[in-house]
């Protein structure tokens, strides 16, 4: 038997024991980090309707027809490659409830690097976490190298 899939989240976990229980309704990604790592995979994996889901209902795209969304979420997921994610800094809710992720998501598209840099944010739904909005910057827009950025030195 080959073995079992590394996830690509890049959490160093097997897929099954790492983002698939979210993938598949059986748990919720037990904060915002987890939670974000679990929709780059579902990237990686054409998982649209996690992507969906778990989107914040403040989420100007949950304005949108979700047959229409779902049709571009498949088109944009299948025309990318997901080879890693970096996850750089990350905060705890503050009195409203945000928590922030700061990330570095390698993406590319038939072979031309379209890797970026989000700060996002999130909030609990009373089901789970989900992805509110998310400020990006391509790395050559950075001071420092990706990887070595924080939330306190993202630019503002
Ligand atoms: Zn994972």
């Amino acid at each position: 038997m080959p073995p079992a899939p590394q996830c690509p989240c890049s959490s160093g976990l097997r897929y099954r024991q790492c983002c698939a229980p979210y993938h598949r309704g059986e748990a919720e990604p037990p904060d915002a980090e987890h939670l974000m790592r679990s929709r780059y995979s579902a990237f990686a994996l054409r998982e649209v309707a996690y992507l969906w889901k778990t989107l914040h209902p403040d989420h100007p795209d949950r304005a949108r027809p979700e047959a229409e969304a779902l049709r571009e979420l498949r088109a944009s997921a299948a025309a990318h490659q997901y080879p890693g994610l970096v996850v750089m800094d990350r905060q705890a809710p503050d009195a409203s409830g945000v928590a922030r992720v700061l990330f570095f998501a390698k993406v590319f598209e038939r072979g031309k690097d379209r890797s970026f840099v989000e700060r996002s944010d999130f909030r609990h739904d009373g089901t789970g976490w989900r992805y509110v909005s998310g400020v990006g910057k391509l790395p050559r827009e950075l001071p420092v190298p990706p990887e070595s950025l924080t939330l306190a030195t993202f630019p503002k």
